[in-house]
């Protein structure tokens, strides 16, 4: 699908920069540039050939110095005509440029419209799209090589190839309602739909792992005053810590920071403070730090190595009860030689578990304050959190929308196929394989509606 008219935006970030760049698309891209750019050496435009000249307005006055490239489609990010104009990167300059464009016959783009572009003219897919999001989005490298694994299209590909192994059986089962059985050539179908089957709970199995790379998990911290909770924190977002991006919806505050452990975006909320606030304030802390322990996918109970379990600790204790849970025993430091920090670790462990009444998932020694057993508290987390121990390959479904869709795919196709082998009638099977190939299609994009795609276009920021 060709678009007739030519969009054009400001495609880097507002504010200040080296650089700032206009993007044109559009059937218009070359003519509009041809009005708004004099190179400096005259000629033909050659596609992918970048030249020096000025961006000038309608009278032909120069608005700036500029580097320009004119790409043709279908060999464009849009698949169209598109152009790119780079100037100096302040705030003024690239609203004139883009003004220039507006002038000479383009129009406004929306948010994401130049991403839009791409998939209506199906030079990219809707998991592509949706990686494109998560590109930008990216807070830890795992997160970004998922991303870009998953915009070099081996889900779109491992999709089509399960929808390949769908379409034989759904059109046998078709051709069998409209032909007496005798007419139509016997077909094997019970092996392409249990092939089907096994890819599409393969993929839904990698969902657990890939979702918590892309969305992060959250770990609260609990324990008494003093037991080190802030330090470790601290301590855990010093390893490495994840890019963090302001996510609508998220009320971020002091205690609530972004760690990247192992490659997993792990929001740490630290309850110090709020449980020992003082009295009028009090009740309030106490309902907080139940909702950061409701919240939590994890929960990192800190205790003093040196120190006793006593009673003051079996309300915080009663908290983790429901929840997994790792017993952090820190300031190991403090504890002279490695046979008494094990004894110390058994002990307390035991002494917790009885307080607890269950066992912990984990239990790690550690000083927040030399940075002793940090490492392995990391990898503990990430273990717990992604439920594996193996690291990624880089083949994990890593959205909530995709496994859904997948899972009800994987649902549909069992249905065929338990129908198919107990002899039910070809018509209800097709009903079966139908909704599996239009699951499929709502994660690719071929069977979605236009809320769905509002929605996710709405996202991008306008220039995308
Ligand atoms: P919170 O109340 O649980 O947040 O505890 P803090 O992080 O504020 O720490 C309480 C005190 O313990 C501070 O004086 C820290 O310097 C000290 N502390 C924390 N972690 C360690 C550690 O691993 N070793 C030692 N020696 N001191 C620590």
């Amino acid at each position: 699908m060709m678009y007739d008219d030519t969009i054009a935006a400001v495609a880097t970030p507002p504010g200040e920069g080296g650089i700032g760049i206009v993007r044109i698309s559009g059937k218009d891209a070359l003519s509009v540039l041809e009005r708004i750019f004099v190179p400096v050496r005259p000629g033909r435009w050659k596609p992918y050939r970048m030249r020096y000249g000025h961006v000038v307005d309608g009278a032909g006055a120069r608005v700036d110095e500029a580097l320009a490239v004119f790409m043709r489609g279908p060999r464009s990010f849009t698949a169209e005509d598109t152009v790119e104009i780079s100037v100096h990167g302040g705030p003024l300059v690239v609203e004139r440029v883009l003004q220039q464009a507006l002038a000479a016959g383009a129009r406004a783009a929306n948010p994401g419209e130049f991403t839009m572009r791409a998939f209506l003219n199906g030079r990219i897919d809707l998991t592509q799209v949706e990686a494109t999001l998560d590109i930008i989005t990216a807070r830890t490298t795992t997160a970004l090589a998922l991303a870009e694994a998953q915009l070099g299209g081996w889900l779109s590909h491992e999709l089509r190839r399960i929808r390949d192994l769908l379409m034989d059986p759904l059109a046998y089962c078709t051709a069998l309602v409209d032909f007496p059985e005798d007419e139509v050539e016997p077909q094997d179908v019970e092996t392409p739909l249990t092939a089907a089957v096994q890819a599409l709970d393969t993929l839904v199995a990698t969902a657990e792992q890939g979702i918590i790379y892309r969305q992060g998990a959250r770990a609260t911290l609990v324990g008494r005053p003093n037991a080190g909770k802030s330090s470790l924190l601290n301590a855990l977002l010093r390893i490495d810590r994840a890019i963090v991006t302001p996510i609508p919806g998220t009320t971020r505050d002091t205690l609530e920071e972004t760690a990247n452990l192992e490659g997993v975006p792990v929001v740490l909320t630290d309850t110090a403070g709020i449980v020992e606030s003082v009295d009028p304030v009090e009740r309030l802390g106490v309902e907080r730090s139940r909702q950061a322990v409701a919240l939590a996918d994890l929960l990192l109970l800190v205790v003093e190595g040196a120190s006793q379990p006593v009673d003051d600790d079996r309300e915080i204790v009663a908290l983790t009860r429901d929840k997994r849970t790792v017993l952090i025993v820190n300031k190991i430091d403090l504890i002279d030689g490695t046979d008494a920090v094990q004894e110390c670790m058994a002990f307390l462990k035991c002494a917790y578990e009885n307080l607890r009444g269950v066992p912990f998932d984990a239990t790690v020694a550690v000083s927040a304050l030399t940075g002793q057993g940090l490492d392995m508290l990391g990898a503990t987390v990430a273990r717990l959190l992604l439920g594996v121990s193996s690291p990624a390959d880089g083949r994990l479904v890593t959205n909530v929308r995709h496994r859904d869709a997948l899972a009800r795919a994987a649902t549909h196709a069992r249905d065929a196929l338990d129908s198919f082998r107990r002899g039910v009638s070809p018509d209800l099977v097709a009903v079966d394989l139908t909704a599996a190939i239009n699951a499929i299609g709502e994660v690719t994009g071929e069977a979605v509606g236009d809320d769905l795609l509002h929605a996710i276009f709405s996202r991008f920021c306008i220039g995308k």
